[in-house]
């Protein structure tokens, strides 16, 4: 039987086609969606081989962008964040579009600039159950949101918990030059009331809803 995996052998990198950009595993790549009007699905490069009829196959494992979650896109998941999910495929190398970079939230909070490219991975997601790694996460202001880096918050120097302008009838031109900011518990209260637990180390089941949860 024609069987046999002649020819097929591991490879430590690939020139992306149309471009001088190489590839390894390990790195994160835009592959093109087979609808073209949706945006490339972004992936990590687990394994490159060469196939027997001079085609080049990589082995991914999928980020889902928040609108492929079965949860849906909520407030506050980022413009550019996706979650690691253990859903894994072996793709055409043609497909690939381009190299992505996936950041720590961390180091993608710390970037002077987010380009096209760059992305950010805060959960892990099981695509079978639609279940998030962690699974609880802090949550800040009056709104008890997770954080989204997408929105300014400030930072109340009282009680350090953070706030969004609109939540504390602030304008957002206005947030952005203050330079000490109390939040209102902690001004009114002037310090007296300190068994108020809003020291920023406040969690959320993610599965609860949130109160201003839209359908
Ligand atoms: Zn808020
Ligand atoms: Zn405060």
């Amino acid at each position: 039987m024609a069987k046999t995996r002649q020819g097929k052998r591991t490879l430590d990198s690939y020139t992306i086609k149309g471009t001088n950009k190489s590839i390894k595993p390990g790195d994160c790549v835009l592959m093109r969606a087979p609808d073209s009007s949706n945006p490339p699905y972004v992936a990590r490069v687990e394994g490159i081989e060469a196939g027997g009829r001079g085609g080049v196959k990589v082995r991914v494992r999928w980020y889902y962008r928040p609108e492929e979650s079965i949860g849906g896109r909520r407030q506050f998941h980022g413009a550019k964040e996706v979650f690691l999910s253990d859903h894994y495929d072996v793709q055409s190398a043609d497909t690939i579009e381009g190299k992505c970079f996936v950041h720590s939230f961390k180091n993608y909070t710390r970037l002077d600039a987010v380009g096209n490219d760059d992305f950010f991975c805060r959960f892990e997601y099981r695509s079978a159950t639609g279940s998030f790694v962690p699974d609880r996460i802090a949550v800040f202001c009056k709104c008890e949101m997770p954080y989204n880096p997408d929105d300014l918050m400030i930072q109340c120097e009282g009680c350090y918990d953070w706030y969004h302008p609109t939540c504390i009838d602030m304008a957002v031109e206005d947030a952005k030059k203050i330079e000490h900011f109390f939040c209102q518990s902690c001004t009114t209260e002037n310090g007296k009331e300190t068994e108020k637990s809003h020291n920023g180390s406040k969690q959320s089941d993610m599965k609860v809803d949130p109160k201003r949860r839209r359908r």
